[in-house]
Formats: structure tokens, sequence, C-alpha cells
């Protein structure tokens, strides 16, 4: 078997199963049948050998062609620290630069939360991430790497997926859509869409998209792929002060889109995310301001108590405050719940992803 020399090798991670099945087609003349048996293997066992593969039988000269076109490329991991409950991995990238992913260990299962950029440019005046400003994208392949070094390599058993590491994912969404639509294939790794939670800042542009997205049946569209909005401040001065994006897309804009953000059954409701600072967004009128702000939207509000870095300017508040806040919400008819902080010990949790060497480089 001759491959042509003008095909540069690809990292097959980065392909969902119709990109690879057109690539066999143009680099050796196959089709799905060898295309599929590479990327059952990749996703259902993290071996990627096609020598090894009984679909490949005897054609030894075209494993050989297909192990040197699409090498699998985990990266190694780094760092690995945890709380017990929680722990964070590093993965050092090819250019030296790393990702931040934190596994959460559920009730029967365990949650991965991933990043989508080393860094990130929206400047949330509360966020560890934001001090290290954007560095870059990660590659669609980098995205689904962390989720496949976390099953096959640590060997846990991710069942659940949220982009809530490093980075906004509506920033980079061509790349996490198409990590979506590879971790979301049934005959990979599986992980169906309603397990899968894009967490946004509120970027109005990359919601609008979803929406549109949210309506086509897959592989061009996304039914039920989760959505998570970070509010964290229920009125426009103060979310325009925490939260830089809100200067461009205001918070009336943003209920906008919530309103029409499509919900295809009568259960699923979008999450909305409030990270509660002391003295700053934790009284009663910030939790009427919610009530109101989402008024009209099936929505479920996770509050989060704020995870104080060494050196952050805000601080979480008492356990009472915090109870109180859950209490006014569900007395005003929001449904709301209190999400616990695991990975504080670890910067591991909430908005405090960034390796702290590379803060301080910065
Ligand atoms: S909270 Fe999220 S969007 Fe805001 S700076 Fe941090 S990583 Fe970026």
């Amino acid at each position: 078997m001759t491959v042509s020399a003008h095909f540069e090798p690809v990292d097959p991670l980065g392909l969902d199963l119709p990109t690879l099945v057109a690539q066999f087609g143009e680099r050796f003349g196959k089709g799905e049948y060898h295309a599929l048996a590479l990327f059952r293997a990749i996703y259902r066992t993290g071996m990627a050998d096609p020598r090894a593969l009984s679909e490949y039988g005897q054609n030894l000269s075209l494993a050989e062609a297909v192990a040197a076109q699409f090498p699998v490329h985990l990266p190694p991991v780094v760092g690995r620290s945890g709380d017990g409950s929680t722990y964070k991995f590093l993965l050092r990238l090819r250019d030296g630069l790393e990702t931040e992913s934190v596994v959460i260990p559920m009730k029967s299962y365990k949650s991965l939360c991933v990043s989508s950029q080393v860094g990130c440019k929206m400047g949330c005046a509360f966020c560890e991430t934001a001090r290290l400003g954007h560095l870059r994208n990660l590659t669609a392949a980098e995205i689904v790497a962390q989720v496949l070094v976390a099953r096959h390599v640590l060997g846990e058993p991710i069942e659940n997926v949220v982009f809530m590491g490093m980075g906004e994912p509506m920033d980079n969404l061509d790349n996490v859509l198409c990590a979506v639509r590879i971790l979301s294939d049934r005959r990979g790794l599986a992980i169906p869409l309603p397990s899968i939670t894009l967490s946004t800042v509120g970027h109005v542009g990359g919601i609008r998209r979803l929406a549109r997205l949210a309506t086509l049946a897959p592989p061009e569209g996304f039914p039920r792929l989760r959505l998570a909005v970070s509010l964290n401040a229920p009125n426009d001065p103060l979310r325009s002060e925490l939260m830089p994006v809100n200067r461009h897309w205001s918070l009336a804009q943003l209920r906008e889109a919530l309103v029409e953000f499509p919900l295809p059954r009568p259960r699923d409701a979008l999450f909305v995310e409030y990270v509660l600072l002391e003295g700053v967004n934790d009284s009663r009128a910030h939790a009427l301001e919610i009530v109101e702000f989402l008024r009209g939207i099936k929505a479920c509000v996770n509050l989060i108590p704020y995870n104080p870095g060494p050196d952050s300017p805000y601080q979480r508040p008492p356990e009472t405050r915090v109870r109180e806040f859950l209490q006014w919400l569900l007395e005003a008819g929001q449904r709301s719940r209190l999400r616990g902080t695991k990975g504080v010990g670890a910067m591991a949790a909430c908005g405090q992803l960034g390796n702290p060497d590379r803060k301080r480089a910065r």
C-alpha cells in the first residue's frame, strides 16, 4: 500500500467519524469499515494500533500506512493535585503549554471539567484563569485528549463532561463543537449530548449559534446539549464591573437570547451559575433581581460560594449567608440549589484553574 506523499499525518483525535471516513477514502481508497475499526479502538479501548485490529486482517501494509498517517497523540500527564474527592490533572501540549482538567466524583460516576483554551481573554474579576490572559485556543484533538486520558490513562469512569475549565467555550466554538461531536458519537466514547454542558460567560453570539444548532438533528445539530450561563451579578453596573463581557452584551441582550433558547423537553432547563462573593453580590436585593431576570426562563440557579485564591480581593460569604441566599431564591419561586465547592484544596474549583507558575511568569 502506498500513500501519496502530499498527505500530512493527522491526529485522529481531532476528526469526527464522517471526516475520518472521508480521509480514509482520499488517502487509502478505503471506506467506513476500516475507519470505523480505528475510531472504535481509539475511544472504546484507548488502543490505536491498527496492526492489532482484526478488521485489518492480513492487510499489514494498510495497517502500517494507517498507523503512520493517523498517529494518536496523547499528551503526557505532568501534574496532579487533589483534595481527596476531586483532583486536577495537567497535560503538557506539544508547544509546552498545559491544559487543566478536573475529575469530580458524582453519586455513581465521575464528571470531567475540561478546558477549551489555555488561559482566557474574558477577564472576569474573580477568576484565576483570567490572570493568565488568553494564550491560545485548544484544538478539538486537545479537548478530546483530556477525556481520553481521564478514561483510559487515569482509569476514571467519566460519563459527564462540563466545559467549565480554562477558557470561554463560545470563543472557540468550532473546535468545541467538533470535540462534542466526537465525544458524543455512540460508536466511540458515547457520552450523550444531555451529559455534556457548555458553560458560557454570556457570549450572546455563541448562545444564538448554539440555539440554531439545537434545532437540527446530529451530526450537523446538537439537540439537548446543555447550556450553562455564568450570571454572577443581576444588574448591569455590577455585572460590567465583575465581568467585562457585559459591556459588550448587556443583561437585556443576554436575557433575550436565553428566552429564545430552545429546550426540547418539558423537564429540560438552563443552568445559571452564580458565584457568591461576600458583600458584593450576596444581598436579598440581589437574589430578588436574579428572580426578576429569570422570569419566564426555565432555569435552575446553581449557587457556588466563592473559593478565594491566595491573593484574591474577594471573600467567600459565611455559611449562614449562603443558606439565606438560597432560601430567598426558593421563597421567590426560583428553582435553585447549592453546588458543593469540590476541589477547593486543589485550586480546582470554579474559576480557579490556571497554572500558578505560568501566572507568576506572566
Ligand atoms: S470565569 Fe470563565 S470566562 Fe471568566 S475569565 Fe474565568 S475562565 Fe474566562
